[in-house]
This record gives C-alpha cells, structure tokens and sequence, in this order.
C-alpha cells in the first residue's frame, strides 16, 4: 500500500474509536514517527498530508531537518540528552520527552537565549517498567510545579509509552493511568499552564489510546509497510 492508503487507513481506525469513545476525530492529531525512514520519504508523508513529523533520535531529525528544513511541524518523541538541547530547541514545535527538572533546565536556558518559548510535554513511567523512560508518577506535582516556574518552556500535556508486550488490559491501564494523572494535574491549574495534549499510542495500541483521551498519536511502522 502506498503512504497515502496507509495514512487514510490509520485516520479510518482513529476516527471508529473516536466515534465509539464519544470523540470528535478533530481532536485527535496524527504524528508521523519518520525515524526509520529517509528524508525523500518523509518528503512523501508530508506530500500525502500528514505535515506533523516526529523523530526521536536528535542526529535523525537534523539529516531530515538539513533537507526539509521548517516546511513540516517537528516534534522530538525519544529521550533526550541535555548535551543535545541546544541543537533542537526553536527549531521543533513540541518535545514530549521531558522527564526531568534538569532536562527542562537546559530546554528553559536554550529557549530563553533565543528568546522564545519552546513547547514541552512531560513524560511518565506509567507501567513501572524499569527499562522505560519517564518520570514516575510519585514525582509527577513536583516536576510540574517547577517546570511550570522555568521561563522560556510552556508544559502542553503528557506522554506515555505502553510496555510493547503488554496485553491489551494492561496497555489499556498504562493509558488510564496517564490520562487521570492529567486530570489529576489539571486540577491543580498551576499558573501559566495550560494542559491539553495526551500524547500515547503507536502502530500497535493507537486505537486503545484514542479511546483513553490521546490527543496526539505517535505512528510509524503502520505508514511505511
Ligand atoms: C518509534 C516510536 C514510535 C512509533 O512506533 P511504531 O510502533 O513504529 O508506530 C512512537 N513513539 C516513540 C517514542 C517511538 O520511539
């Protein structure tokens, strides 16, 4: 199947569980994970109207970003080293991998030089995983409260990752759980932040975190086969 069939097959799919979930489809972004692909192709999914483009490797995304420059909407989705910072921040929209204060440091500093304000989600270890990155649940008021006092940095929302051998129940909890972290935090209205991107889901569970409240899905294997 072309990149095209797979874009719309994947927006059918979204628009069935936002449909079951009560959701507006509108509300739900595609973001298409082009890391394993070339900058030609990720030409093509742009071309074929996905223009939100994520990569998680800092050295990926500046080979494309060398070619592609500003014309697509770069998100950065994979951890993030604090030495990488500074090749990154003004020239993506949205980070979703912060999972540190010190990590948010840097970003704030870099951002602040520039004289902008960089968009961040902060990342959760949701399923406890040890292999996973992420900052725990137990952090997750501190981290906000004083990410949300750094200048030059806006919190957007939140992200997660299912474990990929999870069951279906289990996915379903990982997404549960980062979605009442959200409401959670919501409550609390800290200043200057405004919450509204859920980013999880991928090839595999996208569907299952539509229909937990994702706002952002994180797709790659399922556009390029
Ligand atoms: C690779 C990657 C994805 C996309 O995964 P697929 O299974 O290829 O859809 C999503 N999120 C992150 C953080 C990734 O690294």
């Amino acid at each position: 199947m072309s990149i095209q069939d797979n874009i719309h097959a994947i927006l059918e799919k979204v628009a069935a569980a936002a449909k079951d979930a009560g959701r507006d489809p509108e509300s739900i972004k595609l973001v298409a994970v082009t890391k394993t692909v070339d900058a030609q192709t990720a030409k093509e999914v742009m071309d074929a109207g996905c223009t939100t483009l994520g990569e998680n490797r800092v050295q990926s995304f500046l080979e494309k970003y060398e070619v592609l420059g500003d014309a697509p909407d770069w998100h950065i989705i994979g951890h993030l080293q604090t030495n990488k910072v500074k090749y990154i921040v003004g020239k993506v929209s949205l980070i979703h991998s912060v999972d540190s204060l010190h990590l948010a440091e840097e970003i704030s500093k870099k951002a602040t030089a520039l004289g902008i304000t960089q968009d961040i989600l902060l990342q959760f270890n949701i399923s406890g995983e040890e292999s996973k990155s992420g900052a725990s649940e137990d952090e997750a008021e501190s981290l906000l409260a004083a990410v949300s006092a750094l200048s030059g940095i806006r919190v957007c929302g939140l992200m997660t990752m299912a474990p990929l051998d999870a069951d279906e129940e289990e996915t379903r909890a990982v997404f549960k759980g980062l979605r009442s972290l959200f409401e959670k935090l919501k409550e609390k209205n800290y200043p200057g932040v405004a919450l509204t991107e859920l980013s999880m889901g991928m090839s595999n569970d996208f569907e299952l975190a539509v229909k937990e409240g994702a706002t952002l899905i994180r797709i790659g294997r399922s556009l390029f086969r």
